[in-house]
């Protein structure tokens, strides 16, 4: 098929590639020329704008940083709806708010195209593995459709429900993350500063009800789990600002719906307190570090 794939970053580049290799015609545009030609020595093509990138797809697919980006890669002068034939479905797979995710369906549809949001798990590793999992807000008839081109890049293809409910899978898996590793590295501080082994921490917390995702694959405490990003200085993993920037769309659609977020509001502050000290860049599970105490 006739694939445009707009956004080659982390993630979006890696996922351009699994299509290219999975044997479809993909045409890429990016305002990166690096990450262009990288794309273009691997097989695929290149367009001067996103509305010439959809001219003769099939299937349009972007991965953009945030809300903005999508907007305007979509709807700008030179966007996607202004070149993208009738018919044509659009999956944005960035992480955005439903909010902004249902008014750009609301656009395509006014174009004649139907629109998924469709972010994904996983992260940079899935995305070269091809074993993301995609969080999917459409109706039926997309879904079916999408499915045919996401599982070139995915595991796991969800159908949420309608569009937007894809994005918000997304903000509350990732509110709970954000939560659960703070509340892991709370346990694991206390304990080591009151004098237990954190190896013997670790195993009771990880066989008895504390056990989550955070303890017991993704450990905040260095040395417990060797592959997690705290075993290695906290790099390489999911950065503290990517997952302030989801925890700002989970306390924004929180507000919208009047629903309170006690926890999610303190974690949000927590984070941003350590971005604030220069953190940004370092794993989330660096959260840690603001317990211990200062030399
Ligand atoms: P990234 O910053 O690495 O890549 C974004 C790409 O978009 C860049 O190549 C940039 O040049 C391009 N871009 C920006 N504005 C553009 C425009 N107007 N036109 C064309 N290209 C433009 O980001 P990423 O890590 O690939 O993340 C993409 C999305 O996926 C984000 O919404 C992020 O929250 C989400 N996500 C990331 C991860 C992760 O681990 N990195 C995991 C899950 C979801």
């Amino acid at each position: 098929m006739n694939i445009a794939f707009i956004g080659l970053g982390n993630m979006g580049g890696p996922m351009a590639r699994n299509l290219v290799k999975a044997g479809h015609a993909v045409t890429v545009f990016d305002l990166n020329q690096e990450a262009v030609a990288t794309l273009v020595g691997e097989g695929a093509r290149t367009a001067g704008t996103p509305a010439e990138a959809a001219r003769e797809a099939g299937f349009v697919l972007t991965m953009l940083p945030a809300a903005a980006h999508v907007e305007a890669v979509l709807t700008g002068p030179q966007g996607v709806l202004t070149g993208v034939p009738k018919g044509v479905p659009i999956v944005d797979c960035s992480t955005i708010d439903p909010a902004t995710a249902r008014r750009l369906a609301e656009k395509a549809a006014a174009h004649g195209n139907p629109f998924a949001d469709a972010p994904v798990s996983g992260g940079t590793g899935g995305a070269a593995a091809g074993t993301l999992t995609f969080m999917v807000g459409a109706d039926d008839a997309l879904f079916k459709q999408a499915q045919t081109v996401l599982q070139a890049m995915g595991k796991n293809i969800v159908h949420c429900g309608g569009v937007g409910t894809g994005q918000v899978a997304k903000i509350c898996n990732n509110l709970l993350l954000a939560i659960s590793m703070i509340g892991v590295s709370e346990a694991m501080s206390l304990g080591t500063s009151l004098g237990i082994d954190p190896q013997v921490l670790a195993g009771i917390i990880n066989t008895s009800t504390g056990r989550c995702w955070s303890a017991d694959t993704y450990n905040p405490y260095p040395g417990i789990i060797e592959t997690a990003p705290a075993s290695r200085g906290y790099t390489g993993g999911f950065g503290v600002d990517l997952m302030l920037k989801d925890l700002g769309l989970a306390t924004d659609a929180a507000k919208g719906a009047k629903h309170p977020l006690m926890l999610g509001a303190l974690a949000q502050q927590l984070y941003q307190m350590w971005s604030q000290q220069g953190q940004g860049k370092l794993d989330f599970s660096s959260i840690i570090r603001l317990y211990e105490s200062p030399q």
